[in-house]
């Protein structure tokens, strides 16, 4: 291992930007802005190397580390002139964690460490405030003791309710009759007075010697050695973990430890903490925007127990909007308070955004006047976001196109194809907050994590309702629709959470008070007078309207997604660079119309079967299932061909000009049968034959594992026709269209093949109908026909299969099912074990299978096309609409991939950006 340290102060940094792997996101931002003059306090950054060798060696520091540790804290008192562990020029410093990706409150920080009594009387007399140095000694207790001594926060609260009731006494506040959140609302901290908070101290130390049968440590290095140790320990806390399998963060990477001299943002009215975007990070505008506290510290903010004010005044935009920028937020703004400060913080972070050509996310403390900056980095967005800003910075010349179609991730659009509140529609508004994260969600009420996860696995759509979220919620917000929080702002912990995961949520919404399992909830007139209360008990249905705060009574109706301007604008470029055409599997002319109106360039996969579960059509399947001659099956299939015919006409006519790929009928015919008894005796009445007979057929047909049982193709081996059936109504609806003047491009696939004579019967068949057809019609089409490549045979045999087949579409689903041999119905059972033990990185349902899937894929190509020169290849499992496995079907050179209609705009992008990761795979080009 080389250095384990890196250290940044008075302008000169050893590291840089570039070293996020080593130095975390935060390590590197501290030192690239050090580096550029901004005012950062000096510091140090232990690397991730360290972190790694930590757990390596069973979780001692390595050898060495120590004495780098103590040189750069000599190096920080010289620069600072102050002193580690002296009273008389106390030198504190915050302890932080900081991984390569940012996992907003996952992992763990400490503030003002360095502190024991004489330091915090020493820190009372430098600073000329007794309050200030004392609340800062108890917060350090606080923390240092939940996180590194292992007692928790909740054991101190009783000892900060006393030291309330003290400062209440002197304050002359009746508190006898108040509970604690209205002890809280009446003796904020700020309220604490120095004799309360000497007490207060006394008694956290107690608590900690009875938990722990130790006295809280008074020697800083000790503290820091424990800090440090302690945010190692928090990269594999439990919400670390399940953050980073949420975000496919690889446990691998480890985080950095930044040690940094503390500023202080509590020092008094002429200090604050706050957090700033360089563009909203919830709609992408361009404006200066975030929040501040006056008199706090940087937890304060994101903790939301305060609700912090808007950076901006309205006029000039940015800040919160609860209320929509009103005098009251104008004049709490930072730009009102501190103009000065203001200023400055507004100029540098139009520098760090052009700097790093992306749109920041910086944390920041004023102390006694003096801007510093605590942090810079990427900032996290919504998918909306991050469309408008990539799209506006390649506009104002910031970055290219290129860079542009890149800065999207694929999968965050999605949250721009869903659904908003109609708002036409008649609803009960109950409450306004902010809009932390857009999208509308309905559901239940539920008001624990654990809830919301329990019921979410019973299939019911929640809302996690909280008086505000903290990390330890992760699962349960994973689990619901939407959040709503009581308090917080827009960069609360809910906030922030959130739009990481495309969730709706509302924060801070504050005529709500949540408690012992119902919601309160104040309801205002629009003059802002209360007017009267609602509860809101668990299980009622709420909707929230994220991209508004809003929050309404009842199931509220949604409307479908509109795009932007700029999403389209976006897609056109991804479109002129992508060489992979993108198809979507859709059964119904519905579908085929979304999927054309998000901009897919054919079907890649019409599943007949779906067709065939409406009421009047079950009968008739049925029938033909259920007869004992072909004699009988081919009557009720006469029955079908004008639905089938029907449904392809409007298929075809949606796709007018467009290949559209149906594939015949796959499934095994007992799912087609009733699957309870009330079902069965309807039945029985309905074709005429006993349920008892019934009952018998379905026992025939069912089978131990039907999805290698018969299905696919193998059903038209022993009953041609249905095939048949299929083949006639495709091709009397592609004439019908065609002499309407649309053009019409069937293409008939073959489901489930694995020799080559199974298609050489299917096509004849196939054929067959066709001249009927045509003759009958008196006109032609073009049709191709093609199979579907589910099986390994089918991949090994290519070859013979391409002299058959003019096109083949790996069906990935079934191919991952039969090269690995696990049952797609039954993987969900144990597969998280299989990904959780590192065996897999990620679902093989969900994320192609290279090595294995994958390389039969690139064999049936190589096979196929050495028989069959431009075979066309295609893909229309799950697989088609993911990111990474768009990435290998682009490197494969495939045609194109066919995804369900809502990921269309999704493997566009992905299909872009793997060509242009292709491309430069390949060497810079002339143009670029
Ligand atoms: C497949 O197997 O990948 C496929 C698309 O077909 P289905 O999911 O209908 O089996
Ligand atoms: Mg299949």
């Amino acid at each position: 291992m080389a250095r384990s340290i890196y250290f940044f102060g008075a302008g000169q940094a050893d590291g840089d930007a570039q070293q996020k792997d080593l130095l975390g996101g935060k390590g590197a931002g501290l030192a690239e802005m050090t580096r550029l003059g901004i005012p950062v306090p000096p510091g140090f950054t232990i690397t991730t190397e360290v972190c790694n060798a930590y757990y390596a060696a069973g979780k001692a520091l390595p050898a060495g580390v120590e004495g780098e540790i103590d040189a750069a804290i000599g190096r920080l008192e010289s620069l600072l002139d102050a002193r580690f562990g002296s009273a008389d020029a106390p030198l504190l410093v915050s302890v932080r964690s900081g991984a390569r990706a940012s996992m907003p409150g996952m992992m763990d920080t400490i503030l003002n460490l360095g502190m024991n009594d004489e330091i915090a009387a020493g820190l009372a007399r430098r600073t000329g405030s007794e309050r200030f140095a004392l609340d800062a000694y108890r917060r350090f207790i606080l923390t240092y003791s939940d996180i590194v001594l292992g007692v928790p926060r909740d054991r101190f609260e009783e000892a900060l309710g006393l030291a309330r009731r003290d400062a209440a006494a002197r304050l002359g506040v009746d508190a006898t009759r108040l509970n604690s959140a209205e002890l809280e609302r009446k003796v904020p901290d700020s309220l604490l007075d120095p004799g309360s908070l000497a007490a207060l101290i006394q008694r956290q130390k107690e608590i900690v010697l009875g938990a722990t049968g130790n006295p809280f440590p008074d020697d800083p290095r000790a503290q820091l050695g424990g800090a440090i140790r302690a945010v190692f320990d928090s990269w594999n806390n439990h919400r670390a973990q399940v953050y980073r399998k949420m975000h496919d963060i690889p446990h691998a990477w480890g985080t950095a430890c930044n040690v940094q001299a503390m500023v202080f943002g509590n020092l008094g009215d002429d200090s604050g903490t706050g957090v700033a975007f360089t563009r909203d990070p919830s709609t992408g505008e361009r404006r200066f925007y975030g929040e501040w506290l006056p008199n706090a510290q940087g937890e304060d903010v994101v903790a939301g127990v305060r609700t912090p004010h808007p950076l901006s005044r309205s006029g000039s935009g940015g800040g919160a909007t609860s209320g929509g920028g009103d005098d009251a937020d104008d004049a709490s703004s930072l730009e009102a308070r501190m103009p000065e400060a203001y200023a400055q913080l507004a100029a540098v972070q139009a520098r760090l955004e052009q700097h790093f050509r992306d749109m920041q996310d910086l944390e920041f403390t004023i102390q006694r006047g003096e801007l510093f900056l605590l942090q810079c980095r990427t900032g996290k967005r919504t998918g909306r976001a991050a469309v408008r800003i990539a799209v506006e910075m390649a506009r104002e010349g910031l970055i290219s196109q290129r860079e542009a179609i890149l800065r999207v991730d694929p999968g965050s659009i999605d949250q721009l194809l869903h659904p908003s509140i109609d708002e036409g529609a008649p609803k009960r508004l109950l409450a306004r907050g902010l809009p932390a994260s857009p999208g509308a969600a309905t559901g239940q009420v539920v008001f624990s994590a654990d809830e919301a996860e329990r019921r979410a696995g019973q299939g019911k759509a929640v809302i996690l309702v909280r008086s505000e979220t903290s990390p330890e919620d992760i699962h349960g917000m994973k689990a619901a629709r939407g959040v709503l929080t009581a308090r917080g702002g827009m960069t609360s912990h809910a906030a922030v959470v959130a739009r990481g995961m495309g969730k709706s949520c509302v924060a801070g919404c504050s005529a709500i008070s949540v408690s012992q399992g119902q919601m309160a909830v104040t309801i205002y007139d629009d003059h802002g007078h209360a007017t009267g209360s609602i509860t809101v008990k668990a299980g009622d249905l709420i909707t929230l309207d994220g991209g508004t705060g809003r929050v309404y009574l009842g199931a509220v109706p949604t409307v479908p997604a509109a795009l932007s301007g700029e999403f389209e604008e976006l897609m056109g470029w991804a479109d002129a660079v992508r060489r992979l055409r993108v198809r979507s599997n859709a059964d119904t002319p519905h579908d085929a119309r979304t999927a054309r109106n998000f901009g897919a360039e054919g079907i890649g996969l019409c599943r007949t079967e779906h067709m065939f579960f409406d009421e009047e059509r079950i009968h008739a399947m049925r029938e033909m299932i259920l007869a004992d001659g072909e004699a009988g099956r081919r009557r009720a299939l006469a029955k079908l061909l004008p639905f089938q015919r029907g449904d392809f006409l409007g298929v075809f006519r949606e796709m007018a000009g467009l290949p559209v790929t149906i594939r015949l009928l796959d499934p095994p015919l007992h799912e087609f049968l009733p699957q309870d008894e009330a079902q069965l005796e309807q039945l029985s009445k309905a074709v005429g034959v006993s349920a008892k007979e019934l009952r018998r057929k379905s026992q025939e047909l069912a089978e131990y594992n039907p999805m290698l049982g018969h299905r696919g193709c193998r059903l038209a081996i022993t009953s041609p026709e249905i095939y048949e059936m299929q083949a006639r109504a495709i091709l009397e609806a592609a004439c019908e269209v065609a002499a309407a003047g649309i053009e019409v491009e069937p293409e008939i696939m073959i489901p489930l093949s694995m020799t080559r004579r199974e298609l050489a019967i299917t096509r004849a068949l196939v054929e067959g109908v066709a001249e009927q057809v045509f003759a009958e019609k008196g006109r032609r089409v073009d049709v191709r026909f093609g199979t579907m490549i589910e099986l390994p045979r089918a991949a090994i045999v290519a070859g013979e299969l391409a002299e058959e087949a003019e096109f083949f579409s790996f069906g990935t689903n079934d191919l991952t099912q039969t090269t690995l041999g696990i049952s797609r119905d039954d993987a969900g059972r144990f597969l998280g074990a299989y990904v959780e033990a590192g065996i897999f990185a990620k679902d093989p349902f969900q994320s192609l299978d290279v090595p294995g899937v994958g390389a039969l894929v690139e064999l049936a190509r190589d096979r196929g096309r050495a028989a069959r020169p431009g075979l066309k290849l295609g893909i229309c499992g799950e697989h088609g609409g993911d990111p990474s496995s768009i990435g290998f079907f682009e490197r494969a050179g495939l045609d194109y991939v066919s995804c369900s209609p809502f990921r269309v705009p999704v493997a566009r992008l992905a299909a872009a950006q793997a060509a242009l990761t292709a491309e430069s795979a390949r060497g810079p080009r002339a143009t670029d």
